[in-house]
């Protein structure tokens, strides 16, 4: 049995203002007061952890730790399998310093181009960590399974939308509204996990 949020103020543990406005907005029909780590002062720490799971873990612990109150993170990211599962845990990192995500599709393309391949299997994965300051951690899994496709299409939706057709459509998540993604993206389904589990 997961444990449930008591109610009250929650740390969104990240510094991203993307993120806290989509985690706020799944969280808003939960009476929840959220507020990020970032209006907090709290520091970001390091992703060390070799999964998507140990990273979002890390950072919902050292936020709750820090501010004395439960504490929500996500970790998320595109693996291809014909990569080995690469960009992975990475996929932040492979757009560089200026996170430049026309230069990480490239990136990808140009690997699979070296292998022989002109597309790929490939999938989303966002973990999403609740932690309390005693240390207790819930942890949920969600994944996005389709096809990698070049040219990058469409401009909506962020990082690797571009190249990135779930299965059973004809179009990327760069093209579909974002009301669409959201209901089947990755985070949805980890979102929903939660939220049954522990609100
Ligand atoms: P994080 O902040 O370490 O979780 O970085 C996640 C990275 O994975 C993002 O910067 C994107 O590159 C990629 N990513 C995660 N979710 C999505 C998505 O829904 N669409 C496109 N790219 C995503």
């Amino acid at each position: 049995m997961a444990r449930r949020f008591a109610g009250g103020r929650l740390v969104v543990a990240t510094h991203n203002p993307g993120k806290v406005r989509e985690i706020g907005d799944l969280l808003r029909p939960h009476d929840v007061d959220a507020v990020s780590a970032g209006e907090l002062g709290l520091p970001e720490p390091e992703e060390t952890g070799a999964t998507f799971r140990a990273n979002a873990e890390l950072k919902a612990l050292a936020a709750a730790t820090a501010s004395g109150l439960p504490a929500l993170a996500d970790d998320s990211g595109l693996s291809v399998a014909a990569l080995d599962g690469d960009p992975g845990i990475y996929s932040a990192r492979w757009a560089g310093e200026t996170k430049d995500f026309a230069v990480a599709m490239r990136k990808v393309h140009d690997l699979l181009q070296q292998a022989g391949k002109d597309g790929s299997r490939a999938h989303f994965t966002c973990a999403l960590t609740l932690a309390w300051p005693d240390g207790h951690v819930e942890t949920f899994e969600g994944k996005v399974h389709g096809d990698l496709v070049w040219p990058p299409r469409g401009s909506r939706g962020f990082g690797y939308d571009p190249i990135f057709r779930a299965d059973g459509y004809d179009i990327t998540f760069g093209e579909m509204d974002p009301d669409d993604k959201h209901a089947i993206s990755h985070r949805a389904v980890a979102f929903r996990q939660l939220i049954d589990a522990c609100f």
